[in-house]
C-alpha cells in the first residue's frame, strides 16, 4: 500500500469492532487503508482479541515503516461480568449448546458496556478525530459525545440489507400475512424483493434482542453517520435509498478486503488457518479451473451432527470437487458427523478443512468455480471480489437479506432452499439431495456461463471502486477531508 493525498492535519481515528471474527476482520482491513491514506489509526481491543491483530499489523509496519496503526487494549474481566473465563469474542461459546449459545450471546453484547468508562477515559486523553465503533456498541455514541468526539457506525453489512431492515421496521409487511411462511415483497424498497417473515430479524421489538436493536438504532440515528463495507456499483439503488432515507451521512469504502494485496496478508487474515497455506494453494493448483465448490459458513455459525451427514453425503453425491470447511478440530476421537469412509473414498475429489480455512487465498484461485456461503456480508463481498457465483444458504442474522441481494438483484447465486431463519441452530435440516442439486447448479448446470459473466464483471467493478478515482476511493477521500477541517 503506498500513501497518497495525505491531509494536511494529520487525522487521527479510533476503530472499536465488536469481538467477533467477522467484525473484527474488516476493521483491520479498514485501519491499515486509513493508516496507507496519511492517517494515524489506532485499534480497541481486548487482550485475547489483540494477538489476532498483532501479527497483521507487524506485517503491514513491516511493509510501511512511515504509517502510523496502533492497538489500544481495554480490561475485559470476564468472570467479573458473568462471563466464562477467557470468554473475549463471540467464537468461544458459539460451539456450545443452542439455549447456552442465545444466553450468552445477550449476555456478552450488554457485556461490553463495562467498555464505557475506558472508552471516554481514553477518548479524552488520545483526543482522536472521530470514533468508528461497531453497530453493536450503542453506549459508543454517549461514550463519544461527553468527550467531543463525532461517533460513526461501523454495521459490517452493506446497504441493501440495512435499506430492507429499515423499510420492514418502518412498514411491518409480516403483519399483514396469514402466514409467517408466505412471501410478500418488501413496501418501498427498489427492486420488488420477496421475502417471508421467518425469514426477517426486525419483526419482534420485544425480543430481548429486538429491545437491543432498538438501542442500536436510536445510537445510530445519535451519531455522526455511517462507514459502510461496500462499493456503490454494486448495489447503487440501495447506497442511495440509504443515504437518502436512512442514514444522516453514510460513505462507502470497499470492499474492504481487496486492500490486503500481498499473499502473507491474505494468509494472515483472521485465525491462523488450520491447514498450511501453502499445500491448499498447491491441491487447488491441481485441479481445473472453476472446477472447486469452496464450502464454508463463516466464523460463528455451527451446524449439529445431522446437518453436516447431510453436506457430506450431497457433496459425495454431487461428484465435484469440493472444499469443505468444517468448524471442528480433530480431538483423535470418532467424528460422529462425518460418514463412514467418506473422507478416503472423496480423497481425489475433496478436502475438508477443520477449523479455519485461508479463505480469501481460496476464493482468488482460478480452480474455484463456486462458493457456498451463509451470505455473512464479509464472505459474500470476499466472494464478490475474486468474482465467484455462490450458493446461498443463510442461518441467521441479516444473511436472508442477503441471500435476497445475490439471487434477486445480482442474479450471480442460486438458493440452496433454507426457508427459515434458524433462531436456534439446527431447527430444520437441508437435505443431501438439495445440496447436491444447488451445488451442480452453480458449478456445471445450465446458466452457468452467463452467471459467470455477471460474476465477473462484479468483480472487476469491485477492483476499480477502490483504485484511484473510483466509487470507494472518492468516498474515502471525501471523509478524510470532512473529518480533517
Ligand atoms: N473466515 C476465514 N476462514 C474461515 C472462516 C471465516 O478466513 O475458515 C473469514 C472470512 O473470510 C470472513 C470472516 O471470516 O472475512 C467471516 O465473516 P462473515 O461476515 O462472512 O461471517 P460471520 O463469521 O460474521 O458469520
Amino acid at each position: 500500500m503506498t500513501s497518497s493525498n495525505p491531509p494536511h492535519h494529520k487525522l487521527h481515528v479510533v476503530f472499536f469492532p465488536f469481538m467477533a471474527y467477522g467484525h473484527m476482520i474488516p476493521t483491520l482491513d479498514m485501519a491499515k487503508l486509513f493508516s496507507s491514506r496519511g492517517v494515524k489509526s489506532t485499534i480497541i481491543t481486548t487482550p485475547l482479541n489483540s494477538k489476532t491483530f498483532q501479527k497483521p499489523i507487524d506485517l503491514f509496519k513491516n511493509l510501511n515503516p512511515s504509517l502510523e496503526i496502533d492497538i489500544q487494549i481495554f480490561d475485559f474481566p470476564c468472570v467479573q461480568l458473568g462471563l466464562p473465563e477467557g470468554c473475549e469474542n463471540v467464537d468461544v461459546f458459539s460451539l456450545t449448546n443452542d439455549y447456552d449459545r442465545l444466553h450468552m450471546t445477550l449476555k456478552f453484547f450488554y457485556s461490553t458496556r463495562f467498555f464505557e468508562d475506558q472508552l471516554q477515559n481514553f477518548l479524552e486523553t488520545a483526543r482522536p478525530d472521530c470514533l468508528i465503533a461497531d453497530m453493536f456498541f450503542p453506549w459508543a455514541t454517549e461514550a463519544a459525545e461527553k468527550s467531543r468526539v463525532p461517533r460513526l457506525v461501523f454495521h459490517g453489512t452493506g446497504y441493501f440489507s440495512m435499506c430492507a431492515g429499515f423499510c420492514i421496521k418502518v412498514h411491518k409487511p409480516q403483519n399483514r400475512v396469514a402466514s409467517s411462511s408466505e412471501p410478500f415483497v418488501i413496501p418501498d424498497l427498489p427492486g420488488d424483493i420477496v421475502i417471508t417473515q421467518e425469514q426477517i430479524i426486525d419483526g419482534d421489538n420485544e425480543s430481548e434482542i429486538g429491545k437491543f436493536m432498538i438501542e442500536v438504532r436510536e445510537s445510530e440515528v445519535k451519531s455522526s453517520g455511517v462507514v459502510v463495507n461496500s462499493f456503490y456499483e454494486l448495489e447503487p439503488d440501495y447506497a442511495d435509498f440509504y443515504k437518502r432515507f436512512v442514514a444522516k451521512k453514510a460513505w462507502h469504502i470497499g470492499p474492504l478486503s481487496v486492500y490486503n494485496r500481498r499473499f502473507e496478508e491474505k494468509a494472515e487474515r483472521g485465525k491462523k488457518s488450520s491447514i498450511d497455506e501453502v499445500e491448499c494453494l498447491k491441491w487447488l493448483d491441481s485441479k481445473k479451473q472453476d472446477s472447486v465448490i469452496y464450502m464454508s459458513f463463516g466464523s460463528v455459525a455451527s451446524f449439529k451432527n445431522e446437518q453436516l451427514i447431510e453436506i457430506a453425503l450431497g457433496l459425495e453425491a454431487s461428484g465435484v470437487n469440493f472444499i469443505w470447511v468444517v468448524r471442528k478440530t480433530n480431538t483423535g476421537e470418532k467424528e460422529e458427523w462425518l460418514p463412514e469412509g467418506m473422507e478416503e473414498r472423496t480423497k481425489e475429489k475433496g478436502l475438508i478443512i477443520r477449523g479455519w480455512a485461508p479463505q480469501m487465498l481460496i476464493l482468488e484461485h482460478q480452480a474455484t468455480g463456486g462458493f457456498v456461503t451463509h451470505c455473512g456480508w464479509n464472505s459474500l463481498l470476499e466472494g464478490v471480489a475474486a468474482g465467484v457465483p455462490m450458493v446461498t444458504w443463510p442461518i441467521g442474522a441479516e444473511q436472508f437479506y442477503n441471500e435476497k441481494l445475490v439471487t434477486q438483484v445480482l442474479r450471480t447465486g442460486v438458493s440452496v432452499g433454507a426457508t427459515k431463519h434458524v433462531k436456534v441452530m439446527g431447527d430444520f435440516i437441508i437435505s443431501r439431495e438439495k445440496v447436491e442439486k444447488a451445488v451442480r447448479e452453480v458449478l456445471v448446470g445450465e446458466e452457468v456461463e452467463e452467471r459467470r459473466e455477471r460474476a465477473r464483471k462484479l468483480a472487476e467493478m469491485a477492483r476499480a471502486a477502490v483504485e484511484e478515482g473510483g466509487s470507494s476511493f472518492n468516498d474515502l477521500n471525501s471523509f478524510i477531508q470532512e473529518f480533517s477541517s
